[in-house]
């Protein structure tokens, strides 16, 4: 019988992950590294040169060119989130890392966090 590979790929220890993400400034970090590999590029303009500034506790980036102001969240989907990344990394890393899916409610219980069901939910469709 032949045996499937994608069952036993390596995955990442719970240990591992939190050696490697558990704290804000590594989540911070990852998500740079993989929005801008190359070093900062204005999402408006293209320009790479830039300054950088800490407002209300988060790093920006502001374009030399053409003075546009952006976050390593914006554009993304931790836009506009109240949640830290740490936790919203170690939801991605119970979702990857479950072999059948993650329920809302499990999920909810290992972050500790309350889920609130989305408006066009509630309603009914019609
Ligand atoms: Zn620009």
């Amino acid at each position: 019988m032949a045996m499937n590979r994608v069952q036993f790929q390596k995955g990442l220890s719970m240990s591992e992950f939190l050696k490697q993400y558990g704290r804000v400034e590594q989540c911070h970090a990852a998500l740079l590294a993989s929005r801008w590999p190359e070093g900062f590029v204005c999402p408006h303009c293209g320009e790479t040169h830039h300054s950088t500034f800490i407002h209300d506790g988060r790093q920006h980036w502001q374009c030399q060119a053409c003075r546009y102001q952006t976050t390593v969240t914006a554009g993304t989907i931790f836009q506009a989130t109240k949640l830290p990344l740490t936790l919203w990394f170690l939801a991605m890393h119970l979702l990857t890392q479950a072999k059948n899916n993650v329920a809302a409610l499990e999920l909810m219980r290992h972050l500790g966090v309350s889920w609130r069901r989305p408006l066009w939910l509630t309603k009914p469709l019609l």
